[in-house]
């Protein structure tokens, strides 16, 4: 049992040496090849389990080897100029700061020394400086569902495969000022659904996932966490989730 069964690429091979990961936990050890693997996944796990390397781990090796090159060029549209970034983007949906936080700070850890660029956002801090960090590029976004639909009713951000989101940061400013971004959700995970959905957030997680501009089920690969499994997971799992796998550890 090592993380070595699994090949991840270099740079996270190296970076779990570096935090000094020795041995995959048990939802580590049964998840990562199942989402390597390319199958939606509904873990039932417990905080502590680690089951947040469990999903970062083969995400963003993933998101490496889909390779995480965004593209930004001027183009003229409806004759005016906007600036155009595109990239494939990985959504992490966690119930709180702090959750959204310790999950982002992970993901820094297992994205050091790669091009993948993580984010995060989440309610009660300051959207201006969420949506510059964000415009700079995002390749896994980590976000709370209250914020980010507040973040999509605003159009500051769209998960969106072929439709425009215009970024309109500052009105009748030069071109470069008009960000459009272009953005796909590759990967989707909602981490403790059970407590997402005790804290009332059901309404915010449809909205998010069931948009018209998300990919579908199946387009997309979604991987479900929860510590328990309650008739209401049951249902989340069936409306977002294409022909899974069930692991509990
Ligand atoms: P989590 O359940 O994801 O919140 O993780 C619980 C704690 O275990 C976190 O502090 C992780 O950094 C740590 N952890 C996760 N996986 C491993 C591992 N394979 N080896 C050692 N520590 C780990």
């Amino acid at each position: 049992e090592s993380f070595h069964d699994v090949d991840m690429g270099e740079i996270i091979m190296g970076n779990i040496t570096l935090i000094r990961y020795t041995r995959p936990t048990p939802v580590q050890k049964y998840a990562i090849p199942i989402i390597k693997a390319k199958r939606d996944l509904m873990a039932c796990a417990q905080t502590g389990s680690g089951k947040t390397a469990a999903f970062l781990l083969p995400v963003l090796s993933q998101i490496y080897t889909d390779g995480p090159g965004e593209a930004l060029q001027a183009t003229k549209e409806n004759g005016k100029y906007v600036r155009r970034k595109q990239f494939p983007i990985s959504l992490v949906l966690a119930p709180t700061r702090e959750l959204a936080l310790q999950i982002y700070d992970e993901a820094r850890k297992f994205s050091y020394r790669s091009r993948v660029r993580p984010c995060v956002v989440y309610g009660g801090a300051d959207i201006g400086q969420q949506i510059r960090e964000l415009e700079r590029g995002c390749h896994l976004l980590v976000a709370t569902p209250g914020r980010l639909v507040d973040m999509m009713e605003r159009g500051k951000i769209g998960l969106d495969y072929c439709k425009m989101i215009k970024f309109s940061l500052t009105s009748n400013t030069s071109w470069f000022r008009k960000m459009t971004l272009y953005v796909l959700c590759r990967y989707l995970v909602l981490d403790e659904a059970d407590r997402m959905l005790d804290m009332g957030f059901e309404p915010q997680i449809r909205r998010i996932v069931e948009q018209d501009t998300m990919p579908p089920k199946g387009a997309r690969q979604t991987m479900m966490f929860s510590a328990t499994f309650p008739k209401e997971i049951q249902i989340l799992a069936r409306d977002f989730l294409e022909e899974y796998i069930f692991l509990a550890v």
